[in-house]
């Protein structure tokens, strides 16, 4: 049946997200549909409001949630009415290439359902009746989406939904470059740049992983301090373009074994790279703009055996990782409660994206 509900919408690039009425259409074959119960403000929802991630607009925004089957589409055979949900912004055809050897988020037909479903069409109208696209293929942050059952995972309900909600990106993201890409091993330094949602991530992956040592680098006071609960042994405050490789290799005698670019900046990936030691890897996790580019010392690569490399939505394989991180999060060792600063009602989104911007929260969610 077709539904009526409430989503957030980018309609103009650069302007303050709309909450709109609108309709969502029944689902088609391999579809169900997801009553959201809460669902994270990430930075990507904001890139796609300012044209940083182009995808065409009206768009509702949306990617990282938590919600209950309520309805299935014909044949589907992997989820039922009931079943508990977190959103998977990556679509896992699961029978390409990279699906087969169990590296799901590089999936060849992923680009198939960036900002409609897998078919090319859509199931999201406005008042007017016009097609609404959804962020990822999957439009989450609205009281109902109709999504595919490969870009759902089942989880436990025992977990709240807010929280639960936080592992379909920002949570996956960080802790997965630590424990996925990098497989940082117990005793090592690490440093990472950038301490938002994804870094704070990072971190307290680092401290998972049983490093030693902790650097947290950014501009902002206030993020270190988060960061700093998260498990940051140290803090850097530092300023556009500091060079900060000298103050590193003494802090650490020597330089870092792993450094995590969590910026999104070309310079900032070169000098991840530069602050890490001998045989010391860096891993880009940061989505910098299409024009950046990263320069590095040829022949440090094998007179060093230095490593530099990159970390896509952390290297997951979502259907085992999310449950993974929620049971981290069960026996005590990953910190979700701490990451909600803030909880908001969907009438209050925009506000939740001005917080977004003005870096105020950790980690904001729209419960529903
Ligand atoms: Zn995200
Ligand atoms: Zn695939």
């Amino acid at each position: 049946m077709a539904r009526k509900g409430k989503a957030v919408v980018a309609r103009e690039l650069n302007k303050p997200v709309v909450v709109e009425e609108i309709t969502f259409d029944p689902p088609a074959r391999g579809e169900v549909v997801v009553k959201i119960g809460a669902v994270g403000v990430c930075h990507s929802d904001l890139s796609g409001t300012n044209g940083t991630i182009a995808l065409p607009l009206p768009l509702i925004l949306g990617h990282e949630a938590a919600g209950m089957v309520i309805e299935v589409g014909e044949g589907v055979t992997e989820l039922a009415v009931g079943d508990h949900v977190l959103a998977n912004w990556i679509y896992m055809c699961g029978t390409c290439h990279y699906c087969n050897i169990g590296r799901p988020v590089l999936c060849d037909q992923q680009g198939k359902a960036l900002f409609t479903m897998f078919d090319g069409t859509s199931r999201t109208r406005d008042a007017s009746g016009a097609p609404l696209n959804v962020f990822s293929g999957v439009g989450v942050m609205a009281e109902f989406a109709v999504v595919h059952e490969r870009n759902l995972v089942k989880y436990d309900p025992r977990v709240p939904a807010d929280r639960a909600a936080l592992v379909g990106c920002a949570v996956t993201t960080g802790v997965g470059a630590v424990l996925n890409t990098a497989k940082v091993r117990p005793g090592t330094t690490c440093g990472v740049w950038g301490t938002g949602g994804v870094g704070l991530n990072v971190i307290q992956g680092c401290a998972i992983a049983g490093a030693a040592r902790i650097i947290a680098i950014d501009t902002s006071e206030a993020k270190l301090e988060f960061a700093r609960t998260f498990g940051a042994t140290d803090v850097i405050k530092t300023g556009p373009g500091e060079d900060l490789t000298k103050q590193i290799k003494k802090l650490t005698g020597g330089g870092l074994d792993y450094a995590f670019e969590c910026v999104g900046s070309g310079e900032v990936a070169a000098a991840a790279y530069k602050a890490i030691r001998r045989g010391g890897l860096a891993v880009v996790v940061g989505v910098a703009p299409a024009t950046a580019s990263t320069t590095l010392v040829t022949r440090s690569l094998p007179f060093e055996e230095k490593t530099l490399t990159g970390s896509y939505f952390g290297s997951a394989r979502p259907r085992e990782d999310f449950p993974r991180m929620l049971a981290l999060y069960a026996e005590g060792k990953l910190k979700l409660d701490e990451l909600i600063t803030r909880r908001y009602t969907i009438d209050q989104a925009p506000q939740a994206f001005a917080d977004l911007e003005s870096g105020v929260n950790a980690r904001g969610v729209i419960v529903l």
